[in-house]
């Protein structure tokens, strides 16, 4: 069996987590303090700050900038629902674009027609890693005074060449960028997400929201010699990353280079042993993108039924995903009728599949995959 996809854990990663529970401080503390930094210094973002995951950490993002009931937030339906939930979570209302059916990315041209009097963010989503047109879509956020937050959940280790060079994910190119932690990501905590900003104001936000909008945290009282009493300066939440989990994603960090470049090499390899396929249409990056390739999104021909493809390619040993969701069509967004046209969305999550991609995968197990696809397209 080839799974979709198989997190790079191993003795390293175990041992630091085992340090950790050894140490006797096992919540928010210095192993979360030197994961942001070395975090922050691998992106090139001047502020990094852990969360409990990239569900909470765009819901800070939302919060730190002020959005709430009456608002709206463009973004793309064409995305797993916690891009949409968030928005609701903070009373405001989604506004969903459509995508590009080459980068599977936020369609910057349709940006202009959606924004009104009541936009306030756009999230842009770099969808399976594949980095989202930032210089479009924040020229456009800027003409129109509108915070630019990027979902960048699956984005770690990608590149975007910015003014004439090449510059990490998560710098940021926007207000604020969000990545997630989760197992079915390039690099994993179990659970975690990081925001980054260049904005010294945003991050103090952050950390106050993140742990009940304490004023001194418990590791600062922790460690004095004096007494002293917190406040709570505002209604925050409990959003925060264990000690545990930053041990293992400082691990996990170790490794980003080398995982990119093999997954990199992987979809490379996919390509040639796919290229030649008629009606496959394959994944590829504008010239000014380095995708770390999170998942390798294949478009099937309308002709194929997309359900009947995937059992057939699992009765063969092969997991394999569907196009990324559309919330517009999930119950708690389906009540409305979209403001705009979602048929490139719609199209995706219909037609493409998610095929295996991870580091440990072997050339045999590439050649597998592709000889069943072609099987596939020959039916
Ligand atoms: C995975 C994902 C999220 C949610 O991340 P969690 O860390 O699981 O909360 C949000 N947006 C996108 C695009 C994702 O792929």
């Amino acid at each position: 069996m080839i799974p979709i996809a198989v997190p790079l854990l191993a003795d390293e990663e175990a041992d630091a987590a085992r340090a950790v529970v050894l140490s006797g401080w096992v919540s928010q503390g210095p192993q979360v303090a030197a994961f942001e930094d070395e975090f922050a210094a691998l992106v090139g973002a001047p502020h990094a700050c852990a969360v409990a995951n990239c569900t909470t950490a765009l819901q800070l993002a939302l919060a730190a900038l002020g959005i709430g009931r009456g608002d709206e937030v463009i973004t793309v339906s064409h995305s797993f629902i916690a891009t949409a939930n968030v928005i609701r979570y903070q009373g405001a209302t989604p506004v969903f674009v459509d995508i590009e059916p080459e980068t599977y990315n936020l369609d910057c041209t349709r940006l202009a027609e959606a924004i009104t009097e009541r936009t306030r963010a756009i999230i842009a989503v770099h969808q399976m890693g594949m980095p989202c047109d930032m210089a479009a879509l924040v020229a456009v956020a800027r003409r129109h005074g509108i915070a630019v937050i990027e979902d960048a959940a699956c984005a770690a280790g990608s590149q975007i060449r910015m003014n004439g060079q090449w510059e990490a994910i998560g710098k940021p190119h926007g207000d604020i960028a969000c990545f997630s932690f989760h197992p079915r990501k390039v690099i994993t905590t179990g659970e975690g997400g990081m925001l980054t900003t260049s904005d010294a104001e945003l991050d103090r936000k952050f950390r106050l929201l993140r742990q009940h909008g304490m004023s001194v945290p418990d590791i600062v009282r922790h460690g004095s010699q004096r007494v002293i009493f917190e406040e709570y300066v505002l209604v925050g939440y409990n959003y925060r990353m264990t000690d545990m989990q930053a041990a293992i994603g400082r691990k996990q960090l170790e490794r980003l280079p080398q995982l990119i470049a093999r997954r990199r090499a992987l979809a490379f390899r996919y390509a040639e042993l796919l290229g030649n396929i008629e009606g496959l249409r394959l994944p590829s990056e504008p010239e000014w993108a380095r995708s770390n390739w999170q998942s390798y999104c294949v478009r099937l021909p309308d002709r194929l039924d997309q359900r009947a493809t995937m059992q057939s390619l699992l009765d063969q040993g092969i997991a394999t995903r569907r196009g990324i969701m559309c919330s517009h069509r999930e119950p708690p967004y389906a009540g409305a009728e979209p403001r705009h046209d979602l048929r490139q969305s719609e199209l995706a999550q219909d037609h493409a599949i998610l095929l295996p991609l991870y580091a440990q995968m072997d050339s045999a197990d590439q050649e597998r995959i592709a000889d069943a696809v072609k099987g596939e397209l020959a039916r």
